[in-house]
């Protein structure tokens, strides 16, 4: 995914701060943006005291378009600002300024790994911010500690004029999407995706293409998507995951994802191939 303006990624803060920066403000995992005009924007701020707002961490990301860009966490109770309201991301997906979306994105991984990163897993001291690369380090055994990162795969798999979408038992009432899973330690990109199509709908494809890729802060997941094409086998479900899968024409889909997920663009994509406009 390529983005339109330029976001150059830092962990080393400007020495002063004495521009405006981007603020990304989180309390516990909701973003603070202001209610009014849509679409909403993130504050831009020398400092978060001038909202009146004490953060409990803050963490330097980079710049965009030159701006210095924090992430902050403010306490559970914190009253969001005169104006101001504090939304899920996946709710201002759309309404927020796109880039600054997925900056958010970043930063909401980023504190997240922040508050769950604190002691080291060997020895169980206090770990220390590294100042020189995004990653912790522990004062006694020097183990680094870097931002968890889970890599799924996700695949549309292609049968002529058809596609297939699947229904996961934890999906909203009606909703199918195609088929995606996490990457095992030790397995390469394709054979996730062959292994993850035959375990959840038991068929063999072949012709796999990358699509593209998408950070999926929900929350630490990085989707790989690709594309394939049936090579044999019906749809066989034993995976206990999945409640039901088939094979759909464009004119003939069910409930899908948003916009915002990898899913809808390799779904649009396959709509667009076949002609049609993708709502
Ligand atoms: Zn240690």
């Amino acid at each position: 995914m390529v983005r339109n303006r330029k976001f150059i990624s830092g962990v080393v803060p400007p020495q002063e701060r004495s521009e405006p920066a981007w603020w990304f403000v989180f309390r516990e995992s909701n973003l603070l943006v202001y209610q009014e005009p849509s679409p909403v924007r993130s504050p831009y701020l020398i400092d978060l005291g001038e909202l009146g707002l004490t953060a409990l961490s803050e963490h330097y990301l980079g710049r965009l378009d030159n701006q210095p860009c924090y992430a902050a966490e403010v306490a559970e109770g914190t009253i969001p600002p005169a104006g101001m309201t504090f939304e899920g991301l996946r709710q201002v997906y759309g309404r927020l300024d796109e880039d600054l979306f997925w900056i958010a994105a970043r930063a909401v991984q980023i504190i997240d790994w922040d508050r769950t990163h604190r002691f080291c897993g060997r020895c169980g001291v206090p770990l220390k911010i590294k100042t020189t690369e995004r990653a912790k380090e522990c004062p006694q055994c020097s183990l680094l500690h870097f931002p968890r990162l889970a890599p799924a795969i996700i695949v549309l798999v292609e049968r002529g004029d058809k596609l297939l979408l699947a229904r996961s038992r934890h999906f909203m009432p009606g909703m199918y999407s195609v088929l995606a899973g996490f990457v095992e330690p030790g397995e390469s990109l394709e054979e996730a995706v062959v292994r993850e199509v035959k375990e959840e709908v038991g068929i063999e494809i072949k012709d796999i293409k990358y699509f593209g890729s998408q950070p999926w802060p929900f929350p630490h997941s990085l989707m790989i998507g690709f594309t394939a094409t049936y090579a044999g086998s019906g749809i066989f479900l034993d995976d206990e995951e999945i409640e039901n899968a088939d094979w759909f024409t464009v004119d003939s889909l069910p409930r899908i994802p948003g916009k915002i997920s990898i899913a809808r663009k390799l779904i649009d994509w396959f709509i667009e191939k076949q002609g049609g406009v993708s709502g």
